[in-house]
């Protein structure tokens, strides 16, 4: 079982990818909340390990909910409050300005960082996947949290026209936190000397 605390990370950001369509078949507005933390013996291998992404929230609001820009907006800075993140990383690949305008409406001063895809969904997700193979990330609290994101990393194909908004959200968010996917070190990060730590405070959050 790994476990971690907030104090361990060493920065959170909520990734969001904002449906750009709305009506019976809206897409989800993905938001997911990601920290970087410390390596863990019992999931990598990797010598020198730069660092874990811990998926520590999957905050989209269903789409059955069929949730207003207003009400994303207020879930992304409720999840920004509580995992105390540090930015939020909003694809912004259509309607990025209105994006971060709503967002700084709910929250005036909200550090966002607009980001647009320049390559396909696959080679974003190429080395998120690779993390995962290398066992550098980690779904932290009640599994049942992440079932309907889990399905969406699992089941999508490149040639699927549904698109997996949660799994975009935590690729932008994974991203975000500069962990290489391939040498496990980016010397250029300020992350790399990371305190080695076993005695995980809980703090309430277990990965089971
Ligand atoms: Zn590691």
């Amino acid at each position: 079982m790994i476990a971690i605390a907030r104090e361990d990370l060493i920065r959170v950001v909520i990734g969001v990818d904002p449906a750009v369509t709305s009506g019976e078949d809206a897409d989800e507005t993905g938001i997911v909340a990601v920290g970087l933390g410390p390596h863990q013996d019992q999931t990598c291998r990797i010598e020198r390990c730069a660092g874990h992404a811990y998926v520590l929230e999957d905050a989209t609001i269903p789409r059955e909910l069929r949730p207003t820009v207003d009400q994303w907006a207020v879930r992304v800075v409720e999840a920004f409050d509580l995992w105390q993140a540090d930015r939020v990383i909003a694809e912004g690949n259509q309607g990025g300005e209105l994006v971060e305008q709503v967002l700084r409406t709910v929250r005036p001063g909200l550090p966002v960082k607009r980001v647009t895809a320049r390559v396909g969904k696959r080679t974003r997700a190429e080395p998120i996947a690779a993390l995962y193979e290398q066992g550098r990330v980690h779904h932290i609290g009640n599994p049942l949290g992440f079932s309907v994101m889990e399905d969406q990393l699992t089941t999508w194909t490149q040639s699927d026209r549904e698109s997996p908004d949660r799994l975009d959200a935590l690729v932008w968010a994974i991203s975000a936190l500069g962990i290489s996917g391939s040498t496990g070190v980016l010397p250029q990060m300020d992350f790399v000397s990371l305190p080695k730590r076993n005695d995980f405070d809980l703090g309430g959050l277990t990965k089971l």
